[in-house]
């Protein structure tokens, strides 16, 4: 999965910042100042194990920045988190917000470690450590980790009440809570079902539907479950989907409920009954309409992006698609819903988690998904008409938008 060997995640994802920059003629010296992140702190995880040995991981939290609001962002429990992956994914999460138009800058967060070889009383004392290590820099006016790889509705629990121990009762410090712990109705799906009306929008455009459509999904987590429920809730055929261990086929399309309890009940999408075993490469190169990377990063290398036979690709993953896939698929004529689009379903039910819990009112799930239809549609729609007249692609429209908004905070704000 690694295509970007020369160039660090950072790097690339500022190459996009940089194209954007220039159309924008943006000063250099503004910038160096978006660019350069707020803060970085790596912290020791040391916790003692169910043996009674003791282990020791390396966590970090990078505040990107911080104009438009309080900073946002997951926390990602993986053998592959380094500072390089965070600051990246730092940043998207600040033009993420600002794509969306949501009151927030960008953070993000990890350790570096493999959950599965822990179990859960040691997943509950490491996440605890780290709390303990990085309370002094988060909460709920600051800095408001949310889920992401490997991290759940639990880990969010536990990350609340050890926050809590050292502020006081602090519900909005983390968002992606359990429902019965200050969470909100409709986060769990937030993230698939921004991406479906990203897919809607997206065909529609084309003067098509979901309905009939044939969907690829790499990934079956909590972003590639969610994405193949709705769309195949839509009518559209999800033709394949694939996990860690592999992807399923099937051109008829798969019965993604059925999918769905099969990978709870073995852990995998491999298997399923009425499919055929395909690579996660495979999956990348089917013909289909709309390809969804819902994994990790970097997928794409340039050579694979040359195989890829999709009409559109929606990204649901942060940073799937390095700037030389990128080029490739621009060559090609594919067309590349970006990252800070079409994944902000997710943080924007953040927002609505941490509004819901500021204002201590629960809104209803009927509520929730209307303003998520809103605002992801708002966003969708100022996108496509600033590509459309200013004759760019959807992901330098994205940054251009992203870079105007945090720019002028930060020069209202004064330096
Ligand atoms: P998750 O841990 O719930 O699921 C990850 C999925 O990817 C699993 O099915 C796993 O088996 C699969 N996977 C892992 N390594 C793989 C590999 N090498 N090849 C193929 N599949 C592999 O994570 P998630 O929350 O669904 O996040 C997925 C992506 O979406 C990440 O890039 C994340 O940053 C991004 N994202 C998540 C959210 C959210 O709300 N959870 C929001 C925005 C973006």
């Amino acid at each position: 999965m690694v295509a970007l060997a020369a160039m660090s995640r950072f790097e690339a994802t500022n190459r996009f910042f940089d194209e954007a920059a220039r159309t924008m003629g943006l000063p250099k010296t503004i910038e160096r100042l978006l660019i350069t992140p707020l803060r970085e702190l790596q912290v020791q995880v040391a916790f003692e194990r169910d043996d009674g040995s003791v282990a020791t991981f390396i966590g970090y939290r990078v505040q990107h920045d911080n104009a438009r609001g309080p900073m946002k962002g997951g926390l990602r429990y993986h053998p592959a988190v380094d500072l390089d992956e965070v600051r990246s994914l730092a940043s998207l999460m600040t033009w993420k917000t600002a794509v969306v138009g949501i009151p927030y800058g960008g953070a993000k967060g990890g350790v570096t470690c493999d959950p599965k070889e822990l179990s859960e009383n040691e997943l509950q004392r490491l996440t605890r450590v780290f709390v303990d290590q990085i309370h002094e820099v988060i909460g709920p006016d600051r800095d408001i980790p949310a889920p992401d790889v490997n991290t759940n509705a639990q880990v969010m629990a536990w990350i609340m009440a050890q926050y809590s121990k050292y502020h006081g009762h602090s519900p909005a410090v983390v968002t992606g809570k359990p429902l019965e712990l200050y969470g909100s109705a409709g986060r769990e799906a937030a993230t698939g079902r921004g991406l479906s009306i990203v897919c809607r929008e997206a065909l529609a455009a084309k003067g098509s539907s979901i309905e009939g459509s044939r969907f690829a999904i790499q990934g079956f987590g909590n972003v590639g479950s969610w994405v193949a429920r709705r769309i195949h809730h839509a009518g559209g055929r999800v033709i394949a989907v694939s996990d860690v261990e592999g992807g399923v086929l099937n051109p008829e399309g798969l019965d993604v409920p059925a999918l769905f309890s099969h990978a709870r009940e073995t852990g995998s999408v491999v298997g399923f009954e009425g499919s055929d075993w395909i690579s996660n490469d495979q999956l990348l190169t089917l013909e289909c309409d709309v390809l969804i990377p819902a994994a990790l990063g970097d997928v794409f290398s340039p050579e694979l992006a040359r195989e890829v036979r999709a009409a559109t690709i929606v990204e649901g993953a942060n940073g799937p698609t390095g700037p030389d896939a990128d080029r490739v698929f621009r060559e090609r004529g594919i067309e590349v819903y970006p990252d800070i689009l079409s994944n902000a379903g997710g943080v924007t039910v953040s927002y609505f988690e941490w509004v819901q819990n500021v204002q201590q009112f629960s809104w209803t799930e009927e509520r929730v998904n209307r303003e998520l239809e809103h605002t992801m549609v708002k966003a969708y729609k100022t996108l496509r008409q600033m590509a459309d007249e200013k004759g760019l692609p959807l992901r330098t429209a994205a940054f251009v938008l992203a870079i105007g908004r945090v720019a002028k905070a930060t020069s209202l704000r004064g330096i």
